[in-house]
């Protein structure tokens, strides 16, 4: 079965903070690839991560706003 793009977008937020089961991991893989707003998403996530290593006020990055398109 398919995950929507809401449940993938809360994975992909998950993933940021713990290690995603591996069958998690694999929905969310398999939908970043055929979703480009998804692995929009993903590539976004990961760079506001990477800012927010380089940045020492953590705390307002830690919960990004995610809109997912399928509203
Ligand atoms: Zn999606």
């Amino acid at each position: 079965m398919m995950m929507s793009c809401k449940e993938i977008t809360r994975l992909i937020s998950i993933s940021q903070d713990r290690k995603l089961a591996l069958p998690e991991r694999m929905q969310m893989k398999f939908h970043t690839m055929m979703c480009s707003s998804c692995a929009n998403v993903n590539k976004q996530l990961g760079f506001i991560r990477k800012a927010g290593k380089d940045q020492a006020n953590g705390g307002s990055l830690d919960r990004p706003t995610i809109v997912p398109k399928s509203e």
